[in-house]
């Protein structure tokens, strides 16, 4: 099955001004202390400067995901590094 959906136009990039191709992307939050990745996101972005874009109503779509805390303990989890700041072992 294939959704069609239609194409928008995201205009061109405020920053350099280069039209804005969509593309999907992925997408860090940070929900009560806890980080959620949201693939998928179709958003503007701009290749030059890499300026991204989101879409009014998919961002009001993106609050509502992330802050469904049912289908956010449903997800599946992945491992992301986390590393810890220390000035003394930095000095190698
Ligand atoms: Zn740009």
């Amino acid at each position: 099955m294939k959704v069609k959906t239609k194409k928008y136009d995201y205009g061109k990039c405020e920053i350099c001004d280069t039209p804005l191709q969509e593309k999907h992307i992925k997408q860090d939050f940070w929900i009560r202390g806890e980080l959620i990745v949201v693939e998928g996101i179709p958003a503007g972005v701009c290749l030059q400067c890499g300026e991204k874009i989101i879409r009014a109503d998919v961002g009001q779509w993106i609050m509502k995901l992330i802050e469904n805390s049912e289908r956010i303990a449903k997800a599946p989890k992945i491992s992301v590094p986390s590393i810890k700041f220390d000035a003394e072992k930095s000095k190698v």
